[in-house]
């Protein structure tokens, strides 16, 4: 059994939560560090005196958004540590530091260069921005890509996990049941704005106030996003058609 820690990087807000999850995975004097977080002095020190006396035998990065990855070289440097993230890992590639051993799971649709990492004997995964610990990810255009996000969370689902450890927020323990929420969260939207679509056409703005309602303008653009992702879903399987800046139902006449 490996034991896992975390120190919290002082980045606090509405997409961090309380800020970025630095996990430690320690089985032994060797330690594995993911995601160290934002290039933040105090974080530093923080995880610094953390793993005093420690070994850091690799650092992991579960993707390259700059809440996760830019403390990672700075960090690693003085443990004489390697720093590892995609593509330099892939799907299935097992890393291990002393007696921990831990496998790559390529999981695209948060971000395009997202990878979790699966803690194979205590049923664990370390899920970066994949799953959360509260709310919903980010999956937005252009970045994001919905259907490869729900491939992503079939993908976690079919290794039956235990245990969820998320970028942000607190361990997830019912690790099947979050993966099963944020697949009918997806869903839910993905039906609401097709549904909207087909009542009426309209661009991705005037569809973005149809389908969220009052938003708070601030949040808006987020939101657009977000439906521009699930529209570009919609369009790749056939059901909406791009029409110049308009969003068209296909095939529903009857309405
Ligand atoms: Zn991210």
């Amino acid at each position: 059994m490996a034991f896992v820690s975390r120190v919290v990087a002082p980045n606090p807000g509405p997409y961090t939560g309380p800020g970025t999850n630095t996990w430690i995975v320690d089985a032994g004097p060797v330690v594995v560090v993911i995601d160290p977080g934002p290039d933040d002095d105090s974080h530093l020190a923080a995880l610094d005196r953390r793993l005093a006396g420690k070994t850091v035998g690799v650092v992991l990065v579960t993707h390259s958004h700059p809440d996760h990855l830019p403390l990672a070289e700075r960090f690693a440097r003085p443990h004489k540590a390697s720093v590892r993230r995609y593509p330099d890992l892939d799907d299935g590639d097992v890393v291990r530091g002393g007696n921990v051993s831990l496998t790559a799971l390529y999981t695209p649709g948060h971000s395009a260069d997202h990878l979790c990492f699966l803690l194979a004997d205590d049923g664990a995964i370390f899920t970066g921005d994949l799953i959360l610990g509260q709310g919903s990810s980010m999956v937005t255009y252009p970045e994001g890509d919905v259907a490869a996000y729900l491939r992503s969370l079939d993908r976690l689902a079919a290794l039956e996990p235990r245990v969820l450890f998320p970028g942000h927020w607190d361990p997830v323990p019912d690790a099947m049941g979050k993966i099963a929420e944020y697949r009918r969260h997806r869903l839910e939207r993905e039906g609401q704005i097709l549904a909207n679509v087909r009542r009426g056409e309209g661009t991705a703005g005037e569809l973005t106030r149809r389908v969220y309602g009052d938003l708070n303008e601030s949040l808006m653009p987020a939101a657009e996003m977000t439906l521009r992702a699930h529209l570009k879903k919609l369009v790749d399987d056939g059901l909406v058609r791009e029409d110049g800046e308009v969003f068209k139902a296909v095939g529903n006449l009857g309405g």
